[in-house]
């Protein structure tokens, strides 16, 4: 079924960075809404985005910006909805879809409901793709084409216009370029702390390990940075404040997923200290194949891609 153009009238987009600013060209090169309001807490991330020319309006005031919104995306670190959803619950329009992108979904979704006064549909989501860049000149509108989106409905919402605008939201994203999968909010934190989060704490990990090493320079860091190190440097650059955010916020799935990594790397501690190589041989031969799927799949984050590496977060 063909969904007609725009799918929302007037879309707000409240914090307007990497993520948020992509939504913005995606949704205008797309024609997924009639006319777009940028709003963020930041008068130089406002004014940039004025220059660029890439939304019909921007607006300082939170509330001013939802007033007449049919869609209304958070686009904030996570840990910033809670206030903003005050902010703006008294100004939003009745029927209104309110969603986000955040990478954590089961407390974010608690923040955006508690705050959120009746009549409005909280239907939070995620899109998989992003950069390790930050602001609103790192967007770009191909961002989420042919990466996932993934929708968290409110599980005790099973009313009809409810249903509407849900499916609404995912004709809104496919239109961006993305396919939607619909997940339950406690999985959704469980699947990205292990394809996500605990890779991003690794890398953050390692660098500063290798960093804190006091045999070996900082030079020697720089200068003999192979491969492996390499790509974990390019991860372990990713926001702080962002990254801060995940880990608090989704701190139960991550402490789940952390238990079990440092369980199993006990045991491969134990396999290298006895000397059981065929043990390591067999664990390497297994992720290798783990590999092969993955780029069966299409979901690795190919290096020139649009001329920027489209990561998943
Ligand atoms: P970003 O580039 O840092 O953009 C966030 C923007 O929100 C900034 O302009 C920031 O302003 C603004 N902001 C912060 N607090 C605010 C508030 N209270 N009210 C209004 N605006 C506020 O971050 P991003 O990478 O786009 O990430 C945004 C969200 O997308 C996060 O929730 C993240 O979990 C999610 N996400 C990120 C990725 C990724 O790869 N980066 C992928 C998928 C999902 P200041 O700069 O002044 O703080």
């Amino acid at each position: 079924m063909t969904t007609p153009l725009p799918v929302f009238e007037r879309l707000t987009v409240i914090g307007c960075g990497l993520i948020g600013s992509s939504v913005v060209r995606a949704a205008r090169e797309y024609k997924a809404a009639g006319h777009i309001t940028v709003a963020d807490i930041s008068q130089t991330v406002l004014d940039r985005v004025a220059a660029l020319g890439i939304a019909d309006a921007v607006e300082a005031d939170l509330g001013k910006a939802v007033e007449t919104a049919d869609l209304v995306i958070f686009a904030t670190p996570v840990l910033a909805v809670a206030d903003v959803m005050a902010t703006i619950a008294p100004h939003l329009k009745a029927g209104a879809t309110i969603s986000d992108v955040g990478s954590v979904k089961g407390s974010v979704s608690e923040a955006m409901q508690a705050a959120a006064p009746v009549g409005v549909h909280i239907i939070p989501g995620h899109p998989i793709a992003g950069t390790e860049q930050s602001g609103p000149d790192a967007g770009f509108a191909e961002l989420f084409q042919d990466r996932w989106t993934i929708l968290t409905p409110i599980a005790a919402r099973h009313d009809d216009a409810y249903a509407l605008a849900v499916a609404k939201l995912a004709s809104f994203w496919r239109t961006l370029g993305a396919q939607v999968e619909q997940m339950d909010e406690r999985h959704h934190d469980l699947v990205l702390a292990v394809t996500s989060h605990l890779p991003h704490l690794i890398a953050y990990n390692i660098v500063g390990t290798a960093a804190d090493l006091e045999e070996v320079t900082q030079a020697e860091v720089m200068k003999y940075s192979a491969g492996g190190f390499r790509d974990f440097t390019r991860i372990a650059a990713s926001d702080p404040t962002m990254w801060r955010d995940i880990f608090v916020a989704n701190r139960e799935a991550v402490l789940d997923v952390l238990g079990r990594f440092t369980e199993d790397l006990q045991a491969l501690s134990r396999a290298i200290r006895w000397g059981e190589a065929e043990k390591l041989h067999e664990l390497f031969t297994r992720t290798r194949e783990i590999r092969r799927g993955v780029i069966a799949l299409g979901q690795e984050s190919p290096e020139p891609n649009f001329g920027r590496d489209r990561g998943k977060h």
